[in-house]
């Protein structure tokens, strides 16, 4: 039994980087990520004075609780994941489309381009797997879903425009990920575009150029002219290289499903990304609370294929039952444990969707607290004007009680939007509108996953709402 340092912190009921001091004051160097031994368990639950004779059992239904320990050796690079996000109209498509026809590889031509949800190009022998939902609603919608699957976010700024709303958006949703962001300042063809100030603009939003001191990646180019695009894929396998992105392949697959439909001919189809080990035909396999066995896979270039390693995009089809985009697939050994999981799967899921699921919400967030789940309040703040903005962010960040911190992950000018509730949803954050309402589909989404918004006119309300809250003592609201 191993269990990373996430999950022992999680237990422990520790910040993760607590952990990590307390490892390395222990002299052992760890990542979040990283496998910790039943030694090394012990010794640090020891350290708090836990003692760790709870089995850890492995729930086989839930795939994120089944341990699996790689050794280093059985690792291998795997090509890096990246999603492509920007303002509307700042040439998202334009680029995925470049991108993917800049580079059919040889002898892969005349292969009919097939839509999967993803596409895989190749560039000085290495590959790179493109998400090909070009926005951040569909990965932060994924990443709600426990689901993380991209390793790299290109943003899209028009050179002609600059930083617009949901350019800020997208750079909130990345990093509320951890994911690294390369900007591609496309439209450079465009007479009055402009590099620097592109650079100037995003600085406030801590992307800083490398040539300028930072440690951002800026990518000039045009989608269009299809020109700077060669540069950017090298970029990206740069950051990729640095990432040490690894998968173990010769396992049984798992991964994560990146949409899914009923094709009137074909039944139930998925499309998924491998993450670890090789999917193969025939594999019994248990997506989502759908089961089966794997009946065909098709790759991006339209080929039917035998198998499919880490980072691979496919179409499965197979499946009893349609998933749903961010549902997880696992590999069993066999077709009747595979049935039997589906099966459980499914039942906890209809239990689930009973159930109302557990949110932060302002009026329960002091039991939270006390019971150790929280030691951050996330908050979305959207408001009239970006001065108002900025100085409810300004007061809040000051709000420190009983050690607990205030997380600003996003803020922006105009109504609450749905983009707001899917990252609220993602991040379990509070949002808070200043003399701005929800828009009428961004209410509805916000009911139905039970993000708590607040709506005020003074910032002073504001403030004394959240502090009350975090005291535990905010006033019941009948
Ligand atoms: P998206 O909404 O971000 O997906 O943007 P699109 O890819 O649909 O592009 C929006 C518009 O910008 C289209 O009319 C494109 O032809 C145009 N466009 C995209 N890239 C470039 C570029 O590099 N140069 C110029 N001049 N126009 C571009």
């Amino acid at each position: 039994e191993s269990l990373t340092v996430g999950e022992l912190a999680k237990k422990l009921r520790k910040e993760p980087a607590e952990i990590i001091k307390k490892l390395f004051s222990l002299g052992i160097m760890a990542t979040i990520n990283q496998d910790l031994d039943k030694d090394t368990i012990e010794l640090i639950c020891s350290e708090y004075n836990v003692e760790v004779e709870e089995k850890i059992v492995i729930d086989e239904t839930n795939f994120e609780t089944i341990e699996e320990v790689d050794q280093p050796q059985d690792l291998q690079e795997r090509p890096p994941v990246v999603t492509i996000m920007g303002h509307v109209d700042h040439g998202k498509t334009t680029l995925l489309d470049a991108i993917r026809s800049t580079n059919v590889v040889a002898g892969e031509a005349g292969g009919i381009t097939q839509h999967i949800g993803a596409y895989q190009v190749e560039i000085k022998g290495k590959k790179i797997t493109f998400l090909d939902t070009p926005g951040h609603a569909a990965f932060t919608t994924m990443r709600a879903r426990g689901a993380q699957i991209t390793d790299i976010t290109i943003l899209v700024v028009a050179a002609d425009d600059g930083v617009m709303p949901q350019t800020v958006e997208a750079i909130s949703h990345a990093k509320a990920a951890n994911v690294p962001i390369i900007v591609a300042v496309n439209k450079i063809d465009k007479e009055n575009a402009n590099l620097d100030r592109i650079k100037q603009e995003l600085t406030e939003y801590g992307l800083v150029a490398e040539e300028w001191g930072g440690e951002t990646i800026f990518c000039p180019l045009s989608a269009k002219q299809r020109k700077g695009i060669e540069e950017l894929l090298e970029y990206i396998l740069l950051v990729a290289e640095v990432q040490e992105l690894k998968a173990n392949p010769n396992k049984r697959a798992r991964g994560t499903v990146i949409e899914a439909e009923l094709d009137k001919g074909k039944g139930p189809v998925a499309r998924v990304l491998v993450q670890h080990g090789t999917l193969k035909i025939g594999d019994p396999i248990v997506v989502g609370a759908a089961f089966g066995r794997v009946r065909a896979m098709v790759n991006d270039k339209g080929r039917r294929i035998k198998e499919a390693g880490p980072s691979t995009p496919i179409e499965i089809t197979g499946l009893n039952d349609v998933p749903q985009a961010g549902d997880q697939f696992m590999v069993f050994e066999d077709e009747k444990k595979a049935r039997a999981i589906g099966e459980v799967r499914a039942s906890k899921l209809r239990e689930s969707e009973r159930r109302a699921n557990t949110r932060v919400s302002l009026d329960d967030l002091f039991q939270h607290i006390q019971e150790g789940d929280i030691k951050e309040l996330n908050l979305i703040i959207k408001g009239d004007v970006q001065g108002s903005v900025e100085a409810l962010r300004g007061s809040l960040e000051k709000i420190d009680v009983n050690g607990t911190r205030i997380k600003i992950i996003h803020t922006g000018a105009g109504a609450i939007t749905e983009s707001d509730i899917t990252l609220a949803n993602a991040s379990n954050a509070i949002v808070i509108g200043f003399n701005v309402r929800p828009e009428p589909n961004a209410r509805n989404m916000a009911e139905q996953e039970q993000i708590d918004i607040r709506l005020h006119r003074v910032i002073y309300n504001v403030i004394e709402e959240i502090e009350s809250a975090l005291k535990g003592m905010l006033d019941p609201v009948y």
